[in-house]
């Protein structure tokens, strides 16, 4: 088990746990409550565009840990897939403009495909944007899904298989990301972020509530659930992972509430159960 964390000096927020707020309004609300490190969505870039999302974001001071998010590759229709792979290159491009080093894939899933034909548009469609990304000199990390989200979300759904994905392209550009969120049930786990190594790019952290109400937005607070955040994180570390943890939290229950308030609450909790 790793030992407690003695401070929020490798604490990340993706700006989608704050979601009512404006980057903006993240921005100010991490630096005021002293929050070194940010992960950005797209969606949070969109209303201000890359540049000056950019210029705040450097302004900061903020340390840039991700671009969330990438993928969605398979489709039924080839001009779609040809449309993924156009827009996981601007999602490139937009990393490398606001200082991302790394974009994060949420691969995809088509319920009228097969799983093992996802799982090859994926890998299709992850080659095809990879010389970009190199060029950009912007990381893809491969985020597997918890298997509920098999249908559309992510055909890549075990970190066995996202680990096989990154052996196939064999690039040092493609990792992968461990979300306690969509893993922490797998009996392999251990044993694959072992495998994964220095392969592991990023680190999520929420908890798995009991009753969960909401597949996608309900989400708990670190220490509001069922899932050994310390534990995998001794294993992502044990694998050589020694980056920034992020916490990464759609709940529907929390962007109800008092934004600022809600920060000061993920702190003490990532010192409590991280
Ligand atoms: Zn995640």
């Amino acid at each position: 088990m790793a030992l407690p964390l003695q401070d929020t000096s490798r604490l990340c927020i993706h700006t989608m746990t704050t979601k009512p707020w404006s980057l903006r309004e993240a921005i100010a609300g991490y630096v005021r409550a002293d929050v070194p490190a940010i992960t950005v969505w797209r969606q949070h870039v969109e209303p201000v565009g890359a540049r000056e999302a950019a210029n705040l974001l450097r302004a900061s001071g903020l340390r840039m840990v991700s671009l969330c998010r990438g993928g969605f590759f398979p489709a039924t229709t080839a001009k779609a897939r040809r449309d993924a792979i156009d827009d996981n290159r601007r999602a490139i491009d937009e990393a490398a403009e606001i200082g991302a080093p790394l974009v994060v894939l949420v691969c995809g899933a088509s319920p009228e495909l097969s799983l093992s034909e996802s799982r090859k548009q994926i890998l299709d469609g992850i080659a095809a944007v990879l010389p970009h990304a190199q060029a950009a000199g912007v990381k893809l990390s491969i985020e597997p899904l918890h298997p509920m989200y098999a249908d559309t979300r992510s055909a890549v759904n075990t970190l066995r298989q996202a680990n096989d994905m990154v052996a196939s392209l064999s690039s040092e550009q493609v990792g992968v990301t461990v979300d306690v969120y969509h893993v922490w049930w797998d009996p392999d786990l251990e044993s694959e972020i072992q495998r994964a190594g220095k392969s592991i790019v990023s680190f999520h952290v929420c908890d798995w509530r009991t009753p969960t109400r909401d597949l996608l937005n309900d989400r708990g607070l670190m220490g509001d659930g069922c899932v050994p955040i310390r534990q995998i994180r001794g294993w992502v570390e044990a694998a050589g992972f020694s980056g920034d943890i992020e916490v990464e939290i759609f709940s529907d229950a929390w962007w109800a509430t008092n934004q600022a308030a809600f920060l000061e609450k993920t702190r003490s909790a990532f010192i409590a159960h991280c």
